[in-house]
Formats: structure tokens, C-alpha cells, sequence
């Protein structure tokens, strides 16, 4: 999905924004799917395997599958208040959210979620349009 998705934005010349800002609501910690190097995980083996590798993921902790059988995890480090317990330290994938790979694996941001992103076509485009067809004039 993520492929035809970018393939389609290029025909179209469009481009990804992303706009709003965090209301704090924690959503993005919990129920979340993570990625290792093969990846969005599928099973606990997996999960153990990016432990060992980056073992600061040792606060993610599996709840479930979705409907995709990947792992869902939710972090221990959410508090109670719906924030991080040390949002200075916490890691790249939490500070990058929401990143536009998101859009392109095909996933959608999390229910109450204070950002959006959309497919855009830039100004540019239109104006780069408007020189040629002045042009042709
Ligand atoms: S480290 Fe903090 S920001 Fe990252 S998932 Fe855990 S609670 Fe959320
Ligand atoms: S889901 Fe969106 S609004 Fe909620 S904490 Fe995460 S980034 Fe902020």
C-alpha cells in the first residue's frame, strides 16, 4: 500500500504535510507497532531479538496482535496523566512522531491524534505551471 501510495503522489506531483500540534493525549504510546530491521514486528522472538540489540526497548511491552498479526505494544514509561516519565530522554521514534513513513507503510495516526497529515500539492507546482503555460502564450 505504502509503494502505491508513494507512486501515486508522484504522478500527481504531490508532497506530504504535516500540520496541527500535540494535545498529550498518549495515544501514540499505547497500542503501537514497532519496527526491527525485518520489519514491523509479528511475534515476541522478534521483539526479544531488538531487545538485544537496542535494549532500551525493554519499557515496550506486548498487549496483543492487531488485525494484521503484528505486535502491539504499549510503553511502561506512559504515566498515568497520559505523558511521557522522561520526555527529554525518550527515543528517536517518540520525538519523530509523527513521521511521514507513517503515511507511506500504509498506517494512519492514532484516534484523537492533534496532527494530520495530508497530500498536498505545493505551491510551487502551480506556479511552475503557470510560467509554462505563459509561456506557450
Ligand atoms: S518513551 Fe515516552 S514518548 Fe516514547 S512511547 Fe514511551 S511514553 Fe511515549
Ligand atoms: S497521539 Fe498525537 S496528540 Fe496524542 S500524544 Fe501522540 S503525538 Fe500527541
Amino acid at each position: 500500500m505504502g509503494l502505491i501510495r508513494y507512486l501515486r503522489m508522484q504522478f500527481m506531483g504531490k508532497e506530504l504535510l504535516i500540520t496541527g500540534s500535540c494535545r498529550s493525549c498518549g495515544n501514540c504510546c499505547r497500542k503501537i507497532n514497532l519496527e526491527g530491521a525485518g520489519g514491523w514486528l509479528r511475534s515476541e522472538k522478534e521483539f526479544l531479538e531488538v531487545v538485544n540489540d537496542y535494549p532500551e526497548y525493554k519499557r515496550f511491552i506486548i498487549t496483543g496482535k492487531d488485525q494484521q498479526g503484528f505486535v502491539q505494544f504499549s510503553c511502561t514509561w506512559l504515566t498515568d496523566a497520559g505523558l511521557c516519565r522522561d520526555h527529554e530522554n525518550r527515543l528517536s521514534l517518540c520525538k519523530n512522531f509523527p513521521d511521514k513513513s507513517l503515511h507511506f507503510c500504509g498506517g494512519i495516526l492514532p484516534p484523537g491524534c492533534g496532527y494530520s497529515i495530508n497530500e498536498v500539492r505545493p505551491f510551487s507546482r502551480y506556479l511552475a505551471e503557470e510560467v509554462k503555460e505563459r509561456g506557450k502564450q
